[in-house]
């Protein structure tokens, strides 16, 4: 197994944590800040791009979690449709 420490990979990079699978501290932690940016840019996303909700591709493509794109969301599981 390749360990990280050999290679120049910097702790907390996007690449150490999923290509060399690395869950240090730092890496988690740099996971968790990206994970947030991403959700903050979806958010600003949903706000200028302003697509109809209630639509399941709206809960996928933009991560809307409002109360019709969660509805359509739970209707479409309890069909058992796997997308
Ligand atoms: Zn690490
Ligand atoms: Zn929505």
């Amino acid at each position: 197994m390749v360990t990280i420490s050999s290679l120049k990979v910097r702790h907390g990079s996007r690449t150490a944590y999923n290509y060399y699978n690395c869950r240090c501290k730092k890496c988690r932690a740099g996971h968790a800040l990206r994970a947030k940016q991403y959700r903050a840019r979806k958010k600003e996303q949903i706000l200028t791009d302003n697509p109809p909700h209630g639509e399941l591709s709206t809960y996928n493509n933009y991560g809307c979690r409002c109360e019709p794109c969660r509805e359509v969301k739970k209707a479409s599981r309890k069909k058992g449709g796997m997308q």
